[in-house]
């Protein structure tokens, strides 16, 4: 019997960051309003009820928040099985800090790492001393015995022939979950800077197949490649999440500005196209081509149907 999808409930915190990152699909966002305490904590109630078995707290930076903390113990409080955060990891440089967090109750967390050193990362995050911190942030993770560190890669120009070498430095953190994820220039950072940061997909992919090929010798299956089309990355398929996703979650977005009730169906429906060249594509269905915005400045020519 077919197993029942999981909800997945992806709640902002608002867009505020102590990062600045250029590709950042919220850069346009940031004077938007944060959510106050009393509306997050109504929603982590509403998710209980919807049956949410996964919360994932995001910002912006949900982490700088004061009252990060009390909206993690309440979710845990109301018996969500899985409340997990996206991060820039910078926070958990304070040990004091890293230690409340994990106290808690946070079950999982996600560093966004865009290089696998200080010149490439800072570049990126336009905030110097960010890749130190988030080092410092999982030493001391780790001192704390906390172990479900995932990480993800927005992967652009400026870091795509650093994959390998970032591989390399998630293999010697002990990162089992990593997510490769192609640049969404739709909107924010990457659309306002459109040629300057946007690979084109051939030349992103082999550096996004060698950073999985390298995580699969080092025994970590669940590395995956996300927002990627797939006649470029034949040899991985078992390692692309959207195909991952769509089996196994129902996901909810709930942010200041919009309400999502179907994540991963409009992002294929509106968000990502095939073309005419995809016809007759034996993966037509199980992939979701690639961004909109990509196809308008660099069109289809890339795409190869695969017979
Ligand atoms: S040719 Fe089109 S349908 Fe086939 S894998 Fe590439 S993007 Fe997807």
């Amino acid at each position: 019997m077919k197993e029942e999808k999981k909800l997945k409930i992806v709640l902002f915190t608002g867009y505020a960051c102590n990062n600045n990152c250029a590709f950042c699909i919220d850069a346009d966002k940031r004077a938007y309003p944060q959510k106050t305490t009393a509306e997050l904590l109504r929603e982590v109630l509403r998710a209980k009820n919807k049956g949410a078995y996964i919360l994932e707290i995001i910002g912006g930076e949900a982490t700088i928040r004061p009252d990060f903390k009390r909206i993690v113990a309440a979710a845990k409080e109301l018996g969500i099985p899985q409340v997990s955060c996206a991060t820039n990891g910078r926070v958990f440089a304070d040990p004091a800090a890293a230690r409340a967090i994990v106290r808690s109750g946070i079950d999982s967390l996600i560093f966004s790492v865009h290089g696998p050193d200080a010149a490439t990362h800072d570049a990126l995050t336009r905030a110097p001393g960010s890749f130190a911190q988030l080092k410092k942030g999982l030493g001391n993770l780790r001192a704390l015995g906390f172990r479900r560190v995932g990480g993800n890669t927005t992967v652009v120009k400026q870091n795509m022939a650093a994959l390998p070498a970032l591989a390399k430095f998630y293999i010697k953190n002990r990162i089992r979950n990593v997510e490769y994820i192609f640049v969404d220039p739709n909107y924010g950072g990457a659309k306002n800077d459109f040629r300057r940061l946007v690979p084109r997909i051939s030349k992103a992919a082999p550096y996004m197949r060698r950073a999985l090929a390298l995580g699969r010798a080092a025994g970590m299956g669940q590395w995956k490649a996300r927002y990627v089309p797939l006649c470029h990355f034949g040899g991985c398929l078992g390692q692309i999440s959207e195909t991952n996703e769509r089996e196994l979650f129902m996901t909810e977005h709930w942010a200041p500005d919009f309400l999502n009730r179907d994540a991963i169906g409009s992002r294929s429906a509106l968000s990502r196209k095939k073309t005419a060249r995809c016809r007759g594509c034996r993966f037509y269905s199980a992939c979701e081509g690639i961004w909109v915005e990509y196809l308008k400045a660099y069109g289809d020519k890339e795409l190869k149907p695969v017979k």
